[in-house]
């Protein structure tokens, strides 16, 4: 999972990249309204964190001009503690969430996992399918209820090929969703992650469409991807 940061304010821009990325995202940081914008455009994002009060071009703005051009990624905005008319213009503009600041950085991820499982329609942080099972929240995976230990780009191909499930993921999609921008992108290894990930799990739940990418198996012994664990709250 792929996540824009768009705050100004360096240390906290920084905690924020930290933070999502100690919890497995891969993350992509811009500090002005109209670097966010383009980045905004330019990138395939599976959740944008977005500050209002931005310096060259504001956040409400930015997000506006999204929505109009048909950009319909998941936005989650940062809005000043006594300004609720942001959060309210924010949410009118297509925010799908706000955190208010001072926030608790437990919340923002916790708003971002929200978000990121609502927009692949998943009704709680743990998908599985047959015999393996990942949690989003907790980063982890089991095969038959054993721990399956995974390399963090192993874990995010596995999640975003889940997440995904029943659609055909091409390896360039794959690629702009487990790198930063700043990675030498390579597809190759793509195929690398899906041959280690097939070795590592006791059934084959990627299948390969040829000249088109990877799907998760959807008849194999039953083994379909949904989610289990609870109702989403
Ligand atoms: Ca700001």
């Amino acid at each position: 999972m792929r996540v824009l940061v768009v705050e100004d304010e360096p240390t906290l821009n920084a905690q924020l990249k930290q933070a999502l990325e100690d919890d497995g995202y891969v993350v992509d940081t811009a500090f002005d309204g109209k670097e966010g914008a383009f980045q905004g455009e330019a990138e395939p994002y599976d959740c944008i964190i977005l500050d209002i009060g931005l310096p060259q071009k504001d956040g409400l703005t930015v997000l506006e001009d999204w929505r109009a051009a048909g950009n319909t990624v998941p936005v989650l905005i940062l809005t000043a503690r006594d300004r609720w008319s942001d959060k309210v213009k924010g949410m009118d503009a297509g925010a799908d969430d706000y955190v208010a600041k001072p926030f608790q950085m437990e919340e923002v991820l916790a708003r971002v996992r929200a978000i990121v499982r609502r927009a692949a329609g998943l009704a709680s942080n743990t998908i599985t399918c047959g015999p393996i099972s990942l949690d989003l929240k907790a980063g982890r995976v089991t095969d038959g209820g054993m721990a399956v230990k995974l390399t963090a780009q192993e874990f995010r191909v596995l999640a975003y090929l889940l997440t995904q499930s029943g659609k055909v993921v091409s390896r360039t999609e794959l690629t702009e969703h487990i790198y930063d921008q700043d990675f030498d992108r390579d597809s190759n290894t793509i195929e690398v992650f899906v041959g280690r990930l097939r070795k590592k799990l006791s059934q084959n739940i990627i299948e390969t469409v040829r000249g088109m990418g990877y799907r998760i198996a959807q008849d194999a012994d039953g083994a379909t991807a949904g989610t289990s664990g609870g109702k989403e709250a």
